[in-house]
């Protein structure tokens, strides 16, 4: 079910320009070089925020052949000299940016909380009360561990992790209300395993000491807690929830066939599921939810099986305390600094390598965003989001559109119609830029002096507007992130490509950058949201966003092909000693990566209409794009941060990103790759897809 797919680390309506021919190409921005003498009565000239063209020179490292390592050859000097700050796990051009959104919501929101009627201005008010939320202690979230410790009877358990769900926790399963992958006008309810509290089922089963030694901090982790929580003998309560969930990791699934959207579209009536994981009363557990549908989508059946089965057989009591934890995890952030903290001890320090939490305003900042996200939405867009920016983005989205137009027309090993539909699919893409058309009216109760029952409230909203949309039409304007996020987002079920204001800024983005730069940074990030909807599994989505056999059986026996390539060359990039990128996990954000990059270039190229760019600073238009490539996945990460992705996050390490020019040909005269270089690839073994 992975139908949505973000450019980077990790979906609604706007203007459709993909079915009108595309607009002229805008002019390229006025000369940045010193050339030209100014006039006498001299007008400032627009400047790039990177260098002098839009590229920051100076974080290059020239010692490094870009052959050899094109990633540190564009960044090698940044990458030296920038320390990660102790609050974050990694850092580079997408934390800039997010911080830089962080720092103006805080601005919005210092000024709301002036304000005695503004729900924004209560909401982080109430975070940044730290001296009331210590002196209330864990008296708000008492009620609800008083009714975990209640529970009686294992057959009210699922009634309980309904509760749980409703109020933002954890428990043995997840998910909620989603289109239908293969009826995309109506929602459905979709369940998901789930019931771990490491990130990723690898990390109970692997013997690499980084594991072994995470594994002995989990169950330090799940002792506090449940100290905290005020429980006695603690430690072999702890080891027995480890044990538990390690029995859960072995019968989850891999996130390889997690991502399959094939494999995890499994429909069902509520009978077929009583009956294939009986143990867990599943329809008290809808019923609770309010989600009382008879279609169900259950994701990964044979663990839906065996979790079920698993929790009948471990002691009620280990039941009980892994949703403890759970609930002392999900609301850490607003309870006291004692829980606070050791949350931040373990998926902070232990889990990413990150030595300090982030200051209380941050947290404050995220917060609000979090529980009002639109209400913070609509006045960060009115000030900080430029209409020439949505124009300028119109304009590169349909030279790009364009540009994988023309590429799929010259495939070799498409079927002819075939194309005609990859086509018309191309045309049917809503591109969503800036903000939704649409905000979310937020009805439930913020008060100033109340951070968890905030918390708790936003939490119950986000649950019941779910489930509030079964049987309602689609709400096509919803956005799954909002305008301040650095990042982009292709959803296969819309047939929508999205990109935030906060993207759409240096270095991704700078109307006064020498075209080839944004061509190379943001032009390749729109091309790779639109691969996306044709990558190993968007490929699987229609014109109308269904998941439904539209290849014939060649195009896809040819496609596997090719992409199975593509997961070899990644499979082969060692990280740290034994710790590879898995290619097949990563597969689909290695393909947008490369058929993102091939879009934008050609694009760039249809731009300059066979015209020579000009030489600056001594840099070709072509070495100039490349290097807009490379310079926004300049990232440092910290050691735990990096070994926890590989597991866990669908991209490949930055330098790798950086490197998918390596497939292509046009890459090789720009620096004079030579065979016996680190990163040539032969012609024939140069991986060629969209
Ligand atoms: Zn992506």
């Amino acid at each position: 079910m992975r139908s949505l797919i973000t450019v980077l680390l990790a979906g609604t309506v706007l203007g459709g320009c993909a079915t009108t021919p595309p607009p002229p190409p805008p002019p390229p921005p006025a000369a940045v070089t010193e050339a030209v003498p100014p006039a006498p009565d001299p007008a400032p000239v627009p400047k790039a925020q990177f260098g002098t063209f839009g590229f920051d020179n100076a974080g290059m490292d020239t010692s490094v052949a870009p052959g050899d390592d094109f990633y540190l050859y564009a960044n090698g000097n940044w990458a030296k000299n920038t320390p990660i700050p102790p609050d974050k796990s990694n850092f580079g051009a997408f934390t800039v940016l997010q911080d830089l959104s962080r720092q103006r919501v805080r601005d919005i929101l210092e000024a709301a909380k002036e304000d005695p009627a503004s729900r924004i201005g209560m909401a982080y008010a109430s975070f940044l009360d730290e001296a009331g939320v210590e002196a209330k202690g864990l008296t708000p979230i008492t009620p609800w561990l008083d009714k975990v410790r209640a529970l009686k009877s294992r057959g009210n358990y699922a009634e309980l992790e309904a509760e749980a769900a409703r109020n933002g926790i954890g428990g043995l399963f997840s998910g909620g209300v989603t289109q239908d992958d293969r009826n995309t006008d109506v929602y459905i309810v979709a369940l998901s395993q789930a019931g771990l509290g490491l990130p990723d089922r690898d990390m109970y089963l692997l013997n690499d000491p980084n594991f072994v030694s995470l594994r002995a901090g989990y169950v330090d982790h799940l002792t506090k807690m449940l100290t905290l929580a005020g429980e006695t003998n603690a430690a072999p309560r702890a080891r027995a929830i480890l044990d538990f969930e390690t029995r859960i990791a072995k019968v989850s699934w891999t996130r390889e066939d997690v991502g399959d959207a094939t494999k995890t579209y499994n429909k069902m009536s509520l009978a077929q599921l009583r009956k294939l994981a009986p143990g867990f009363d599943w329809a008290t557990y809808l019923k609770t939810r309010g989600a009382d549908l008879n279609d169900l989508l259950i994701g990964e059946p044979s663990a839906f099986r065996d979790i079920a089965a698993l929790s009948t057989k471990v002691p009620l009591q280990v039941l009980k305390d892994q949703l403890l934890v759970q609930s002392l995890d999900a609301y850490a952030n607003v309870l006291p600094k004692a829980v606070a903290d050791e949350n931040f001890a373990f998926y902070g320090t232990k889990l990413n390598g990150t030595p300090e939490n982030q200051p209380r305003w941050k947290r404050a900042v995220d917060f609000t965003t979090g529980i009002l996200d639109d209400d913070v939405s609509k006045l960060y867009v009115a000030k900080w989001f430029p209409p020439e920016s949505k124009a300028a983005m119109d304009r590169l989205v349909a030279n790009i559109i364009a540009a994988m137009g023309r590429r799929i027309d010259n495939l070799s090993w498409m079927a002819p119609e075939t194309k005609v539909k990859a086509k018309a699919k191309l045309a049917a893409f809503t591109p969503r830029i800036g903000y939704p058309t649409q905000w979310h009216d937020y009805t439930f109760d913020v008060r100033p002096d109340d951070l968890f029952g905030n918390a708790m409230r936003a939490n119950q909203w986000a649950h019941d507007w779910d489930i509030h949309k079964l049987g309602h039409e689609i709400y096509r304007w919803e956005w799954s992130f909002d305008p301040m996020t650095v990042n982009a987002q292709a959803n296969f079920k819309l047939v929508a490509i999205t990109f935030p204001a906060a993207i759409l800024q240096p270095p991704y983005f700078d109307p006064n950058a020498d075209p080839a730069v944004n061509y190379g940074g943001i032009g390749a990030v729109i091309g790779h949201e639109m691969s996306h909807h044709f990558d190993d599994q968007g490929s699987k989505y229609d014109i109308k966003g269904n998941l439904s056999d539209w290849w014939t059986p060649k195009d896809v026996q040819n496609f596997k092909a090719l992409t199975g390539r593509l997961v070899k060359e990644y499979d082969a990039y060692e990280v740290f000693p034994g710790a590879h990128v898995k290619g097949e996990f990563t597969l689909g954000e290695n393909i947008g990566d490369l058929a993102g990059i091939q879009a934008a270039y050609d694009a760039y190229h249809t731009l300059l209409g066979g015209q020579e760019p000009p030489v600056i600073d001594g840099t070709t238009g072509d070495q100039r794009f490349y290097l807009g490539w490379a310079q926004v996945w300049r990232r440092n990460y910290r050691e735990a941060n990096l070994r926890a992705r590989l597991l866990t996050d669908p991209h490949s390490p930055s330098p790798q990103r950086a490197w998918i020019v390596r497939n292509f040909d046009p890459w090789y005269p720009a620096f004079k790759v030579q065979p016996g270089q680190k990163l040539y690839l032969e012609p024939a073994d140069r991986v060629r897809i969209w």
